[in-house]
């Protein structure tokens, strides 16, 4: 008979952290790692920035724009940006196209408060930027925060005017209102998620009327005079712009250790960051693809997110200039939605089961399925997928962890995963667990963030 211990050793998994498993010198990586991460974060704030900061980082590596018909051989290094609001980047392979493209699919729209067509109005003295929310938001949290505004404006010239104010030191922010606790108290009283309203998010644009002119709508008239003297324009361009309010706060570490990083927009550039590094670092005979989507968080919607046609008829051009057939290159493809999950929160417990929830720094997460409500809403990942990311995986030695989010009927909730699921290709759910997922500042740790580049690299080179 076996010995007890050594059983245990044999049967049993115990899931351990990245920490008790690669030591020092591999978390001191990590540590740098994270600081190339920060930086990311600070200049992609929306998924505008997001492919601004992605091309400028392609380019550097040597990646060139590809349009739809362009040739390509073997050792290109291209980038396809979609109206400047998704990107899909790849390196063509030395193998054959059919044996299938490697595809590291995140998103970069990020949950904010988006301008309404007509937003600016007065009211008792005050100037305010009417906002319609953009995701999931628990509303309360984004009060009494110092906000950005960021985004771009359409002018009838077709020209497009970039718009970033509150992230220089020297810049104003914006701001949104809540009630005194002391008058507070009825408010108090109603739930959470109806105390705040979304006609109540508006933001803090102005007390100072025009100079000379002090009647109603004033100070009204005095900011659309502020952005005629900034941008040179008039309140009907702001119909055709695209503005939105995010944090003005930057990425940090938190706590003594500097082991975890706060920021905003984790969810979900924790894996559009290490997905773009992965693919521009590794070598591989395969052609790797790195997509960065927009619209996940309202449901992949329209021809930036990932139901776009555009990423099929990217497919479909690489093989007619390979020679390849399409249907075959997209059966053998394989691809990781590279997505966050909700970390185990020891504050919440009771919307957790612990046995299968993601924990912070126990690595990349691989999930096999998302959904709600008994899994719909899911792809749902084969067994046969999930053995061999797992093999590849412990082979060259990534630490992982699998799990679900949160309790069964708690919620729930989905990512890109089957909308490319959908074109034939084998898909799962991987990434980075994060707490206080879609909050106006998320917490991700460094070590988890590095297990996710390292599993993507192998990944693309398996
Ligand atoms: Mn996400
Ligand atoms: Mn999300």
């Amino acid at each position: 008979m076996k010995d007890a211990k050594q059983l245990k050793e044999e049967l049993l998994y115990t899931k351990k952290t990245v920490y008790e498993v690669l030591g020092d010198d591999e978390v001191a990586k990590a540590y740098d790692y994270a600081e190339g991460y920060k930086s990311y974060l600070d200049t992609s704030k929306t998924e505008r920035e997001a492919v601004d900061t992605s091309i400028a980082m392609l380019e550097a590596k040597g990646f060139r724009p590809y349009a739809l018909g362009d040739t390509v051989k073997a050792g290109d290094k291209l980038y396809y940006n979609n109206r400047g609001k998704s990107l899909y980047a790849f390196t063509i392979g030395t193998e054959s196209l059919e044996k299938g493209i490697r595809v590291l699919a995140s998103h970069i729209d990020s949950p904010r408060l988006d301008f309404k067509p007509c937003p600016v109005y007065e009211d008792c003295g005050i100037g305010f930027f009417k906002t319609h929310y953009y995701g999931g938001i628990k509303k309360y949290q984004w009060t009494t925060i110092p906000l950005a505004i960021h985004g771009v404006i359409g002018t009838k010239s077709g020209e497009t005017i970039k718009v970033c104010i509150g992230e220089d030191d020297n810049d104003p922010i914006f701001y949104i209102n809540d009630i005194l606790p002391h008058l507070g108290q009825e408010l108090a009283k109603k739930p959470l998620g109806e105390a705040i309203e979304g006609e109540m998010l508006n933001l803090f644009a102005g007390s100072r009327p025009y100079s000379g002119e002090y009647g109603a709508d004033s100070v009204k008239l005095n900011i659309l005079a502020i952005l005629n003297e900034k941008y040179g324009i008039t309140e009907v361009d702001l119909m055709s712009a695209e503005l939105c309010a995010v944090p003005a706060a930057k990425a940090r570490d938190i706590g003594l250790d500097r082991a975890a990083v706060g920021s905003y927009g984790h969810d979900d550039r924790v894996c559009a960051y290490p997905s773009l590094t992965a693919m521009t670092d590794v070598d591989s005979a395969h052609t790797v693809m790195c997509i960065l989507a927009d619209k996940e968080e309202i449901g992949s919607e329209g021809n930036s997110g990932m139901q776009s046609e555009i990423f099929r008829d990217i497919i479909v051009e690489l093989s007619k200039s390979l020679g390849a057939d399409e249907a075959i290159v997209r059966r053998n493809s394989m691809c990781l939605s590279a997505d966050v999950s909700a970390a185990y929160d020891p504050n919440f417990k009771g919307v957790f089961e612990k046995r299968n929830n993601p924990e912070l720094s126990c690595g990349v997460v691989l999930l096999k399925y998302t959904g709600a409500r008994g899994k719909s809403g899911t792809s749902d990942a084969s067994s046969e997928y999930m053995s061999y990311l797992r093999s590849i995986m412990d082979k060259e030695g990534i630490v992982w962890q699998s799990g679900e989010l949160g309790k069964i009927d708690a919620g729930g909730g989905g990512t890109v995963a089957k909308f490319i699921a959908n074109l034939n290709i084998d898909t799962i759910d991987v990434g980075v667990p994060v707490i206080a997922m879609h909050a106006p500042y998320e917490l991700i740790s460094k070590v988890d963030l590095y297990e996710t580049y390292k599993a993507f690299k192998v990944f693309a080179k398996a």
